[in-house]
C-alpha cells in the first residue's frame, strides 16, 4: 500500500502572462504586466512507501519574508513574483504534523531547482537529496543566477546525488530512474519548464500518480499543451506534455503539478 500526502508550503502569485506564455516575448511579458494571478498553492508531496517515506520537492520556506532573501537586482524577483509562507507551513512542520521527522525520510527528490521547490531544504539539512545532473549544471554560476536559480539558499555544504536515468521508462517515457527496489516509484525526465525538470510516477494497485513539479502549472494546461511564460525550452515542454497526455489517456492517473489548486482533490479521487 502506497499513500501520497500533498504538503502545502504557502502561496505564490505570479503575473498572468507567466501562467500562459504568449509569443516571442514570452519571457519578458511577466516583467511588464501590472495584474497578479490569484494566489496559487505551493505543494510538495510525501510518498509513504513500505521502503520508507520519499519527499518530492521541499517547497518554499517562511524565510522568504526575511529582508534581502530574494535578490533585488533580479527583475523577475523584483517585479513578477510574490510569496506568502506562514511559519507553520515550513516543510518540517508539515512533516511533523504527519508524525515524520526529517531523519525518517529515505530521500528528497527535487523536480527542479527553482526556489519554491527547494527552499524548504533549509529545514531538512541532513537529508539525502536527489536531482537531475543537468538541472544542477544549468543552475550554477552567474548564468544560473540570471536564469533565476538561488543556490545561496541551499543548506551549507549541500551535496546532491544525481538521478541515473539508466532504465527504460514506461511508454511513452524513454528513460526512468527507480527510486525504490519494487520500481513502483520512478523519476522520469520531463524537461521544458527547466532543463532538468523531472516528474515522479507512483504506481499503486494499477492506479498512478504523476507528481509533475512545474511540467505544467495545472492539469488543464497539460491537456491543452499550454507553455508557461518562463519555460526554458518550449519545444521540450511541448514534447514532455504530449508524453504525459499519452500516459494519462492509457492509465488512470492523478496528475499532480505543484501549483494546481485541484491537485489534492484529484489525488483522492484517482489514486485514493
Ligand atoms: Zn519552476
Amino acid at each position: 500500500m502506497i499513500r501520497i500526502h500533498p504538503l502545502q508550503t504557502g502561496w505564490v502569485r505570479v503575473r498572468p502572462s507567466q501562467l500562459a506564455g504568449v509569443g516571442p516575448l514570452r519571457r519578458l511579458r511577466p516583467l511588464f504586466e501590472s495584474h497578479w494571478s490569484a494566489p496559487l498553492p505551493i505543494f510538495a508531496y510525501l510518498i509513504l512507501h513500505p521502503e520508507g517515506p520519499i519527499l518530492v520537492d521541499a517547497g518554499m520556506s517562511p524565510r522568504v519574508a526575511d529582508p534581502g532573501y530574494l535578490p533585488g537586482w533580479h527583475p523577475y524577483f523584483r517585479r513578477a513574483v510574490r510569496f506568502e509562507v506562514a511559519p507553520d507551513e515550513a516543510i518540517d512542520r508539515r512533516l511533523a504534523a504527519l508524525g515524520i521527522a526529517p531523519q525518517d525520510l529515505r530521500a528528497v527528490v527535487l523536480t527542479h531547482l527553482h526556489i519554491d521547490h527547494m527552499a524548504g531544504l533549509t529545514h531538512l539539512p541532513s537529508s539525502r537529496v536527489l536531482l537531475s545532473r543537468l538541472e544542477w549544471r544549468v543552475a550554477q554560476g552567474l548564468a544560473g543566477a540570471v536564469r533565476g536559480y538561488l543556490l545561496e539558499h541551499l543548506p551549507k555544504g549541500f551535496r546532491p546525488e544525481f538521478l541515473r536515468f539508466e532504465e527504460e521508462g514506461p511508454p511513452p517515457f524513454p528513460r526512468a530512474a527507480s527510486l525504490t527496489a519494487d520500481r513502483r516509484v520512478l523519476a522520469l525526465p520531463t524537461p521544458g519548464h527547466s532543463a532538468g525538470q523531472v516528474s515522479v510516477l507512483v504506481e499503486n494497485e494499477g492506479r498512478y500518480a504523476l507528481i509533475a513539479g512545474d511540467a505544467s502549472y495545472t492539469e488543464r494546461a497539460m491537456q491543452e499543451g499550454i507553455i508557461d511564460g518562463v519555460a526554458a525550452s518550449p519545444y521540450s515542454a511541448r514534447l514532455s506534455l504530449s508524453r504525459i497526455r499519452v500516459f494519462c489517456r492509457h492509465f488512470p492517473t492523478a496528475y499532480l503539478p505543484a501549483h494546481d489548486p485541484e491537485s489534492p482533490a484529484r489525488l483522492t479521487a484517482v489514486f485514493g
